[in-house]
């Protein structure tokens, strides 16, 4: 009964993720509202780190004015989405601020077999989901500093109108309550404290036995 329960979950894993318990490779997932500023955390910490690829999302939402196609997300139609679901093709997709956001279980796989780290941004349910997927990935949740900053930064951004700005902000208060479902809390506050937090978590996910690249052949 037991084996077939281990056996089963072997499975389940392998069918619909990837275990990373004992992978060299470390998986973050890193959730934060829209507008807390996890795109340029992203760009300084993937620029600074090496070995650290980047999942790009599949999206169906319109490029912003700064966002380039195959660098920020792939682009893609509602049609062109609902395809590539019917083709098993994401790890975990969800719908956010009426639009969809998905993620690619061939550049998980290509990544994990580079023995590369990797990141990936998901909102709340990618992250629910993905928990039961992916046993070993590290969670982190980023916060703002207040809600007052949170707003200031969606208008400055001038990219979201009056009504998208204030749905953003609903939806970011229900997110924020699963912030102690993750793993680990940053609240972004000043730019080099929170990069200096990312890099500890980093190091210190680093030095766990299962991910140290150290033989102990010849020791005993
Ligand atoms: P934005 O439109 O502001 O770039 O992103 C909106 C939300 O979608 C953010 O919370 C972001 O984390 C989330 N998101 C981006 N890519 C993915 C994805 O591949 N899967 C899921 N579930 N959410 C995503």
């Amino acid at each position: 009964m037991v084996i077939l329960l281990i056996l089963s979950k072997l499975i389940d894993t392998k069918i619909m993720g990837f275990d990373l318990t004992n992978e060299e490779s470390l998986l973050f997932i890193i959730s934060a509202p829209s507008g807390v500023g996890k795109t340029t955390i992203r760009k300084i910490l993937t620029s600074q780190i090496k070995d650290f690829r980047y999942s790009i999302s599949y999206t169906t939402r319109l490029p912003r004015a700064d966002e380039v196609d195959g660098q920020d997300y792939y682009f893609i139609s509602k049609e062109i989405f609902q395809g590539k679901i019917g083709k098993d093709f994401f790890l975990e997709w969800a719908k956010v601020h009426e639009n969809f956001y998905g993620t690619s279980k061939d550049f998980i796989k290509a990544a994990l077999e580079e023995k590369k780290n990797i990141f990936l941004d998901v909102d709340v349910q990618g992250a629910c989901s993905l928990k039961k997927k992916l046993p070993g990935a590290i969670f982190i949740f980023l916060i703002p500093p207040s809600w007052e900053a949170l707003e200031e930064r969606l208008r400055n951004r001038k990219t979201d109108t009056v009504q998208e700005i204030k749905h953003r902000l609903i939806t970011a208060k229900k997110e924020v309550r699963c912030c102690y479902e993750y793993d680990y809390l940053i609240v972004n506050n000043k730019l080099e404290e929170t990069i200096a937090k990312f890099k500890a978590i980093i190091l210190a996910e680093q030095c766990r036995p299962s991910k140290v690249k150290y033989s102990l052949q010849g020791i005993w």
